[in-house]
């Protein structure tokens, strides 16, 4: 779908995969405007197939377009855009366990103008993949990156914009040398907070039957798979705390026991179960090290049965397409 500021969106079309024409002063390659989603399909048990709280991810685009100053795409003309894909791609679903359909809608800036300013035009598109589990079974280990910061205050880091990402590729090259799978981000002015992961939130389960996650302080991005594991969580008798996590506590924590349980989440990595984290000075594990925690699976289970039509949605999460 095309935007340009005298028409508005318009020219909605689906076709096959293609390359882009963009003229080399296209605003997104020299300043960046570009941000997207990351969204699922799955079969249902039963029949049929569905995404996964399709108006979030709708809303949280609106919020990322506001920040980078681009064009507002109403919330019903992203979810029909991606139902039309699904239903069209609907024999690229695959069926096995942990296995969807990965959509990823985005937005670039494509206005020809090498002035810097908020551009004019811009190309909404959507694109699909088949795609299996993010992880192996068992646990990932996390390297903590005390040389690089996702995201400053008054940053774009609540914002699903692509510059953080191509920000925060060293810091994961840094964690894969380290031997990790991944790498964990501190705050940025007193590097002693827990933040997030490349391309998931965190959450750690406290000996007290507590799930603690870092608060939404506009430094990461707001997950909807941690606002969907906070709402579970609660559902099950948890408590819950959106609370800072200092990052010696909690390897300290590890060592004591009193933090039982660390699980990254997101929708790619739904919820992987962590057991190591390394930084320069040591190593936390949460429980044997191997073995995913009893509340990570209890999670992950209640999520994915959601998610695949094996339990009750008595949240509405489900967005039913096909
Ligand atoms: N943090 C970052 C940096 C991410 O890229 C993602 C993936 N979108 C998440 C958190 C998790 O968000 P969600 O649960 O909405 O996929």
């Amino acid at each position: 779908i095309r935007y340009t500021e005298g028409e508005g969106w318009h020219d909605a079309k689906v076709t096959a995969r293609q390359p882009l024409t963009l003229d080399p002063a296209s605003s997104v390659l020299h300043y960046g405007q570009e941000i997207f989603e990351g969204m699922k399909a799955y079969r249902i048990a039963g029949g049929g197939v569905a995404t996964f709280r399709p108006e979030a991810n709708a809303r949280r685009f609106r919020e990322s377009a506001a920040r980078m100053a681009m064009a507002d795409l109403p919330e019903a003309l992203f979810v029909e855009a991606v139902d039309q894909l699904v239903k069209i791609d609907s024999e690229w679903v695959p069926s096995g366990d942990g296995q969807s359909l990965y959509l990823r809608p985005f937005m670039i800036a494509n206005e020809v103008f090498l002035g810097v300013k908020p551009a004019s035009e811009y190309l909404f598109m959507v694109i699909a993949c088949p795609v299996g589990a993010y992880f192996g079974k068992g646990c990932v280990s996390v390297w903590v990156s005390e040389d690089y910061t996702r995201a400053a205050p008054g940053g774009t880091g609540a914002a699903k914009c692509g510059g953080n990402y191509a920000g925060s590729l060293v810091a994961q090259a840094e964690s894969k040398k380290h031997g990790c799978d991944q790498v964990l981000f501190l705050d940025s002015r007193e590097q002693r907070f827990v933040e997030e992961m490349g391309g998931m939130n965190v959450m750690f389960v406290r000996d007290d039957n507590t799930l603690v996650t870092p608060p939404l302080t506009g430094t990461i991005l707001p997950g909807i798979t941690r606002d969907s594991i906070i709402r579970l969580a609660i559902q099950k008798g948890m408590k819950v705390e959106e609370a800072a996590v200092d990052i010696d506590e909690l390897f300290q924590g590890a060592a004591s026991g009193r933090y039982k349980e660390a699980f990254a989440c997101g929708t790619a990595a739904v919820l992987s179960p962590i057991g190591t984290l390394r930084r320069a000075g040591g190593v936390a594990t949460f429980g044997d090290g191997e073995t995913p925690g009893a509340v990570s699976v209890a999670l992950k289970k209640a999520l994915t049965d959601i998610q695949t039509g094996r339990s009750n949605d008595q949240q509405n999460w489900v967005h039913h397409i096909l």
